[in-house]
């Protein structure tokens, strides 16, 4: 017992040591408050932290305070969200930010359990915000600090965050001195030194507390994610010309890209011919081929078939021109199905 205790304590003390040196120059660690936390972290869930960091000042200006991102239309958020992907996170932020204003008076809450209320927040935001932006002593694992915390106990059975890393990860905030900088830095530890491959074990602090350095296993723990098999889906996009502009419809509020716009466009399961498409939009001028690419993303890969075709004014659509498209929130398949047009 003592030894774990021991052992807790130099893990503790040497990644703080380490992160009040080390600690990387992110925007929101300059301007430090509990909305940017919030809105940093909402960005980083499957974005990389680079570009995290050069959109957060922009989101950050647009809406300063969460009144201001609840007050605002949600294609505002969407718009600012363009290219980082997964949009419903942008959806949850400012459904967050409402709730901060009706059930929280305009602060974000500083406790796990509420915090969890808010919605798209979950252990793991929950904790990262409460110990970070508030100084709870409250655990928090992401993939980082789970590979680095099975490392350490040479821990070789699970690839993802699991109730083995949550309680050890409890066990090493209540030893630490301070759970914003450990915590914060344990996750940037795992980032930058602690990597999933050839981690810099040689310069590394924690080398003689780590069990897998020892035993030589760093590149078996923790064990690979199974691999997946994306599931393969179809979508034919159509440039409807007239003039000088394009139609641009608003995808369904929920699903894949919800509430994004796009040029017309089907989804399907199977392959379809030129003809089905044209059918199923109702058109009644040909459709020519533009050219055609892939779209991958974390559960399928969306196979983009580009068609163009001059029509008269169509009401179902709205009609912009080129300087108007810079302002709508558009995903980055269809920012594709644009340079696809264009090129041809
Ligand atoms: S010694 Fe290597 S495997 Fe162990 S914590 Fe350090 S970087 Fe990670």
């Amino acid at each position: 017992m003592a030894v774990a205790v021991e052992k807790n304590k130099q893990i503790t003390k040497s990644i703080e040591k380490w992160f009040s040196r080390e600690a990387q120059d992110f925007p929101w660690r300059c301007d430090d408050t509990p909305w940017g936390r919030l809105v940093s972290e909402f960005m980083a869930q499957q974005t990389q932290i680079a570009r995290v960091a050069e959109r957060w000042p922009f989101v950050m200006e647009r809406f300063p305070i969460p009144e201001r991102l609840a007050k605002s239309d949600e294609q505002d958020i969407l718009l600012l969200w363009q290219g980082l992907g997964y949009y419903r996170r942008a959806k949850h932020l400012k459904k967050a930010a409402e709730m901060i204003m009706l059930e929280f008076g305009g602060d974000v809450p500083n406790d796990v359990d509420a915090l969890k209320q808010l919605p798209g927040v979950g252990k793991y935001t929950a904790g990262a915000i409460a110990s970070i932006a508030f100084g709870a002593r409250e655990p928090m694992v992401d993939a980082n600090v789970h590979r680095v915390l099975c490392r350490l106990w040479n821990h070789k059975n699970e690839w993802a965050p699991s109730k083995w890393t949550w309680k050890i990860s409890e066990q090493l905030v209540k030893a630490c001195n301070s759970p914003k900088v450990f915590n914060e830095g344990l996750m940037e530890f795992g980032a930058v030194i602690c990597t999933p491959k050839s981690p810099a074990c040689s310069d590394c602090p924690l080398q003689m507390n780590c069990s897998a350095y020892a035993k030589k296993t760093q590149d078996k723990v923790p064990p690979p994610k199974k691999s997946l098999q994306r599931k393969r889906v179809f979508h034919y996009a159509v440039v409807l010309q007239k003039g000088n502009k394009i139609a641009f419809e608003r995808r369904a509020d929920q699903g894949l890209w919800a509430s994004m716009w796009q040029v017309p466009t089907i989804d399907s399961i199977e392959e379809l011919s030129a003809k089905e498409v044209s059918v199923k939009l109702q058109l009644k001028s040909p459709l020519i081929k533009m050219g055609n690419f892939e779209h991958v993303l974390s559960h399928r890969i969306v196979s983009f078939t580009v068609f163009s075709c001059k029509v008269e004014r169509d009401s179902r659509f709205s009609w912009l021109n080129q300087e108007a498209v810079k302002e709508l929130p558009l995903a980055s398949a269809q920012r594709k199905v644009l340079a696809v047009h264009c090129a041809t």
